[in-house]
């Protein structure tokens, strides 16, 4: 258990521009005085408030958890610590995937409040797409994300002693994990309260979906391995909604859900959104705009994701194998050892491709099936297309599911 949480204040606009006030670099970067600072309201998340704060000089986004879910209401308390988490997460892989976060400016442990970067003119990804926008180095730039987050965290490139560190750290994030473990991997197969699905559309087929044993022992194996397979520090929250973009630029953010775990859980959140995508444009099509071409390119860009990954975790591997796993000093005696070496971590990284699909179809299920659902399928105002989207994808999903180690 952990303890009891302080009350503490929860910001308005008036209490903010206060506050950073006192934050002499802040209001350095925001230049003017406090009267003259610009600020909103811009949360559209689960969780938190989001304020952006713009002066003459520049912007900051403040981010503060709230002590309860925000999409729930003071009905569903929940820990504020989650930002403390967050902040971890950013300090443990800021120094490898430069570029790819906003800059954390200030963090404050007693408001569980994070100043950051404000990124602008980025869009949300998912949105984005929902507008039939394409970026060109999106799918690339978060494979190579998850290649340098998870590599650098994993007992490839550390010693164990490390590791194990950010294992205990993370492991306090309890309150989260709950909701990953409910939410993505129990709920949508049962009857729940908090799940709800496109109705009547969609009733036959989550009927079916509750009474498919074999499908429900998949999605068990797939919760079991989320808990008990510590490969590296996981995002635990990657999908298009936590990723901002420009046609140039690519930053991850939101990385409360952060815990160590299999690193198919990022890489299939990735996938499972943009396949989300892929289904729901049809929904979104006009008369000039089928959207078919739309959707060629997300498929490639699924592509472009696990081939960018792949050959950067095998490149970082061979570059930076210092760690404990599979140590590189076992494999220097004989000519056969090189290659042996090469093959089992050719292997290991197709064993994450397995991963990432099975994974990837859980999240595709919890979010048609459950209680968070995507605005892919919520911005079409049909419920009869909406429904007929949503079927397919989920019938996708679970061939994937069933399936997981079929595919290549
Ligand atoms: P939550 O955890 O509540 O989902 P997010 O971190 O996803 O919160 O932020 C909610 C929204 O706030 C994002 O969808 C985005 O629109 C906006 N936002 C978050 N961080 C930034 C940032 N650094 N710069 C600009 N906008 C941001
Ligand atoms: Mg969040």
């Amino acid at each position: 258990m952990q303890d009891p949480v302080p009350a503490y204040p929860i910001f308005s606009t008036d209490s903010l521009r206060a506050w950073i006030d006192g934050l002499p670099p802040v209001r350095a970067l925001l230049g003017s005085e406090p009267g003259g600072w610009r600020i909103r309201e811009v949360g559209d998340g689960n969780l938190n408030l989001v304020f952006i704060v713009e002066g003459r000089a520049g912007s900051v986004c403040v981010k503060q958890a709230l002590p309860y879910l925000r999409a729930a209401g003071p009905s569903w308390p929940m820990s504020p610590v989650r930002a403390y988490f967050e902040n971890a997460y950013y300090a443990a892989v800021a120094p490898h995937v430069e570029g790819l976060i906003p800059r954390i400016h200030h963090y404050d442990a007693g408001l569980h409040c994070t100043v950051m970067e404000c990124l602008s003119p980025h869009v949300i990804l998912r949105t984005g797409l929902i507008e039939g926008r394409r970026y060109p180095n999106a799918a690339r730039d978060l494979g190579e994300y998850v290649a340098r987050a998870s590599f650098f965290t994993s007992d490839f490139a550390r010693p164990f002693e490390d590791k194990l560190a950010g294992v205990a750290l993370f492991a306090a994030n309890t309150e989260l994990i709950r909701i990953s473990v409910d939410l993505i991997f129990t709920d949508p197969y049962r009857e729940s309260a908090r799940n709800r699905h496109t109705s009547p559309g969609l009733d036959a087929p989550v009927r079916d979906l509750r009474r498919d044993a074999a499908l429900k022992v998949a999605a068990a194996d797939c919760g079991r391995r989320f808990l008990s397979d510590a490969q590296a520090l996981l995002h635990g929250d990657l999908h298009t909604g936590s990723v901002m973009v420009t046609e140039k630029d690519t930053r991850v953010i939101d990385p409360e859900f952060a815990f160590y775990g299999p690193i198919g859980f990022d890489l299939g959140a990735c996938v499972a959104n943009l396949l989300l995508s892929w289904y729901s444009q049809p929904g979104h099509a006009t008369p000039g705009n089928d959207r078919s071409a739309h959707q060629r390119w997300i498929l490639d860009e699924i592509k472009t994701f696990w081939e960018t990954f792949r050959l950067r975790f095998l490149a970082l591997w061979a570059g930076h194998g210092r760690g404990d796993a599979l140590p590189a000093a076992m494999f220097g005696a004989a000519d056969a050892d090189a290659a042996a070496l090469q093959a089992a971590r050719g292997a290991f990284v197709d064993s994450l491709f397995a991963d990432m699909i099975g994974f990837g179809a859980c999240k595709m299920i919890r979010r048609i099936v459950g209680f968070a659902h995507v605005a892919d399928f919520e911005r079409i105002a049909d419920a009869d297309l909406r429904a007929r989207c949503e079927a397919r994808a989920l019938a996708l999903a679970r061939l994937l599911l069933t399936n997981r180690r079929q595919f290549r």
